[in-house]
């Protein structure tokens, strides 16, 4: 275990974040490098508490408690408190392809449930996490692992996003030739074309996607399955497909008003940033642009905590949030206790950043959008609002309902519609042939086939719209289930085993 007594003595630390000022003037990742002896400090304050629920993986009350991959978190915080970084890294990549993705981005459901965080604050475990990959490629530790030998079995896997890469990094493990098909011109899926640079560097998505190339993973970028290539050209060519094409399916606002010029969804907002600045740091102004105006982002969650972000440093001249719900409490309360993922009050880095710059949080919460205005050109101008409660109706069932004499009038040139998504995209699910249910598609998770022979689905596309740590637990569930339909049984790890 850590240090015997560190939880008593030792305070949580968390990785430096750069002055949110400061950092708006640029689109590097807002968090600041590590410092061995913080990390160390952290690892000491690890309980190795006999039943560690930091690494259950379980959904309680609709949210995830623990980490979705089992990492052997209280191995590695003993580790890493000794200093002995390569032995932690090996138990970190045992059970996850991409800690370099995770320990960045991934909300950390592991660190509500650490039983520290029972009465104090959590190990700062995401932080050891990122840490220990980070030193492992700094130090060269990760290197290309070729395959020695090759089945002869071929696998197609449609969608580059984390389960896709989890499942093509498994499978070419296994000996597999593995093909990933992506529409997009760069591959990542959602970490390379959602999630902006500040909070996860292209370039540290680059890095994974070269070292998949090196031990023989093929992609093949800019080609729509479906559309490119059919459906059925990949079943006769390949032993096995997996679809892994996400839960990208916009979700729309159909007010009065909509087709108003400034009205966009946010992930073509987000895309189009991102592609500009790596295609050219936005020289080649195609992206739609925040500057100068007074932007409005419907939706309470994270993807529009990422539209704060990169209006903020396009210059926006105001930015607000509208959330549906009301504000958290700042504390638990007794119907979310421990080990559940707290729902509390939180400042996530574009809110920490507008607030810097605005100088008050811009969430708006309980708020209705009524209609959208737009002047004599079709430009939009402004967005009717009423705010609501959350009543019982006469069944015990919550509903919302609008408070009469709260509507206002807000001005907005820009507004960025982040009310989350439909599931995955139709038209590539139907060429195949598969079943959906609720919209996704319908593919037992363990078992993950779906009713066509051979095609297999994990991620987003199978779970619906949810988080990395969860892609790259399909990716490799669904590899191991495909190793044992190819080959009739498989030496992949898996914690599902049929
Ligand atoms: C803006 C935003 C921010 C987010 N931030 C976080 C975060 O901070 N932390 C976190 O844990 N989660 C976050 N998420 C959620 C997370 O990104 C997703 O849960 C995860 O990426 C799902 O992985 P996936 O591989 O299933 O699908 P995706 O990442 O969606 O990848 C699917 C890929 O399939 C491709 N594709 C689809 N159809 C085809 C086709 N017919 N042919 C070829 N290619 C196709 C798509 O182009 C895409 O590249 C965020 C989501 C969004 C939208
Ligand atoms: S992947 Fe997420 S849940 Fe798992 S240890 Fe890392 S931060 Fe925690």
């Amino acid at each position: 275990m850590g240090k015997a007594t560190g939880f008593m003595e030792i305070e949580r630390e968390e990785a430096v974040q750069r002055d949110p000022l400061t950092r708006l003037s640029d689109w590097k990742e807002y968090s600041a490098p590590f410092s061995d002896e913080v990390m160390s400090r952290q690892g000491a304050r690890c309980m190795d508490c006999g039943t560690p629920f930091c690494h259950i993986g379980m959904d309680i009350n609709g949210a995830t408690s623990g980490c979705p991959v089992y990492n052997l978190i209280p191995e590695w915080n003993d580790l890493v408190y000794k200093g002995k970084w390569k032995e932690a890294l090996e138990r970190l990549l045992s059970t996850n392809n991409f800690p370099e993705f995770t320990g960045r981005v991934c909300p950390a459901p592991c660190e509500g449930s650490c039983t520290v965080a029972i009465s104090d604050p959590a190990v700062a475990i995401k932080n050891i996490e990122q840490a220990i990959i980070d030193k492992g490629f700094e130090n060269g530790w990760i290197t290309p692992r070729i395959p020695k030998k090759r089945t002869g079995k071929k696998v197609a896997i449609i969608g580059s996003g984390p389960a896709g890469m989890a499942a093509a990094d498994q499978l070419n493990q296994a000996g597999h030739s593995v093909t990933v098909y992506e529409r997009d011109d760069r591959a990542g899926g959602l970490l390379t074309y959602g999630i902006p640079n500040m909070k996860l560097d292209k370039e540290v998505v680059g890095r994974r996607i070269r070292l998949l190339e090196q031990e023989g993973v093929d992609f093949v970028l800019s080609t729509e399955v479906g559309k490119d290539i059919s459906a059925d050209a990949l079943k006769e060519q390949y032993n096995s497909v997996i679809l892994c094409t996400g839960a990208q399916k916009h979700r729309d606002l159909v007010i009065e008003g909509r087709d108003s010029q400034g009205v966009h969804y946010a992930m073509d907002y987000l895309k189009f940033a991102t592609k500009s600045l790596l295609d050219s740091n936005f020289e080649d102004g195609n992206y739609i642009d925040a500057k100068g105006k007074d932007v409005i982002v419907i939706g309470g969650g994270d993807t529009g905590a990422d539209c704060i972000a990169t209006a903020l440093r396009q210059g926006a001249n105001s930015v607000v949030q509208f959330g549906k719900h009301p504000q958290l409490p700042t504390k638990r309360t007794a119907s979310n206790m421990w080990p559940e993922f707290p729902q509390v009050f939180t400042l996530d880095y574009a809110h920490k950043e507008a607030k810097a710059k605005f100088g008050e949080d811009i969430r708006q919460y309980s708020i209705q959008t009524k209609k959208f205005v737009a002047d004599e050109t079709g430009k939009l101008k402004e967005l009717h609002t009423v705010e609501m409660k959350k009543v019982q109706d006469e069944n015990g069932m919550f509903v919302f309902e609008e408070i009469p004499g709260t509507e206002k009038v807000w001005p907005a040139q820009l507004v960025l519609i982040a009310i989350g998504f439909e599931g995955p995209e139709q038209p590539v699910l139907r060429q195949f042939g598969v079943d959906t249910f609720n919209r996704k598609v319908e593919a037992k998770y363990g078992d993950f086939r779906t009713n066509v022979k051979g095609v297999f689905a994990a991620g987003d596309s199978r779970r619906g719209q949810s988080l990395i740590v969860w892609a790259i637990n399909e990716g490799r569930e669904v590899a191991y289930a495909v190793d044992e339909y190819l080959m009739g049984s498989s030496l992949l790890p898996t914690v599902n085993a049929l």
